[in-house]
């Protein structure tokens, strides 16, 4: 039974619902008129094979799916406290210990997906970190992953231009760029907004803004702890090879 709606994605509209068993879940439609190209079928193709195959406490669970005359409808795991956006904003910023926690069970679920499951998620973003029942992360929406080995290229770029790492911004990076450090600055960049309740780098043009980025230069976190503030310099250093991996 559907109940109210949880979110919006560009294909698709999320409600919690009621399952049979008496379980809330969340219920993924995703409209099959509004995959219009090859590529978009694709993608929705790719997002429901990979949902299949993880299984992690930091990664959201597909229960089961179904298709109707006009949707694909995923079965999610509900995650009731909503989007890591949503707990900043409320908070203004993290403190130390909670956002250590926060990006320790990302990183974990991160690690699954490039490590053992050979992908990368492309969309790391607050938005997309829900929060289950117990407030642990569970990284969601994986509708712009794509299969990524480690050392792997992917491209072209996609995903939010603020989160975007300085490799996939750069004529060379563009086309093709290794996947798995471009999610690792990602998280850097969601680490930074949560020690700060800010984004490192933005601009009001995004000319501006990939100029930044590019430059590395990033607002120095003025209420970050010295190690909070050496994890941020080692998640968003310019070069890729210089970052986790
Ligand atoms: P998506 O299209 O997957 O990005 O989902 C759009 C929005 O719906 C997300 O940003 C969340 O706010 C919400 N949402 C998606 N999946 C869930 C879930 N499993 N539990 C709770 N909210 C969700």
């Amino acid at each position: 039974t559907l109940r109210r709606s949880l979110g919006v994605g560009a294909f698709s509209t999320v409600h919690l619902a009621t399952h049979t068993c008496g379980a809330l879940v969340a219920i993924k439609r995703i409209d099959k008129a509004a995959l219009t190209t090859p590529d978009e079928l694709h993608r929705a193709g790719c997002e429901i094979r990979l949902l299949k195959k993880l299984c992690h406490p930091n990664i959201v669970r597909l229960h089961h799916t179904f298709a109707t005359n006009d949707s694909l409808c995923l079965v999610l795991e509900y995650a009731p406290h909503g989007e890591l956006f949503d707990y900043i904003v409320a908070r203004v910023r993290l403190d130390d210990a909670t956002a250590c926690r926060f990006f320790k069970q990302a990183l974990s679920g991160l690690r699954h997906l490039h490590e053992e499951m050979h992908w990368a998620h492309r969309d790391i973003k607050p938005e997309n970190l829900l929060l289950d029942k117990d407030l642990n992360i569970r990284i969601a929406d994986f509708g712009l992953s794509s299969p990524c080995a480690p050392g792997g290229m992917v491209g072209p770029a996609c995903g939010s231009p603020c989160y975007a790492a300085p490799e996939m911004l750069t004529r060379a990076g563009g086309d093709a760029y290794e996947g798995h450090p471009a999610d690792f600055w990602a998280l850097g960049i969601v680490l930074y907004a949560m020690l700060e309740g800010q984004l490192p780098f933005e601009d009001n043009g995004s000319a501006g803004l990939y100029n930044r980025i590019i430059s590395g230069r990033y607002r120095t976190p003025t209420r970050a702890s010295a190690s909070g503030k050496s994890m941020l310099r080692f998640m968003l250093k310019t070069s890729p090879r210089e970052r986790p991996r």
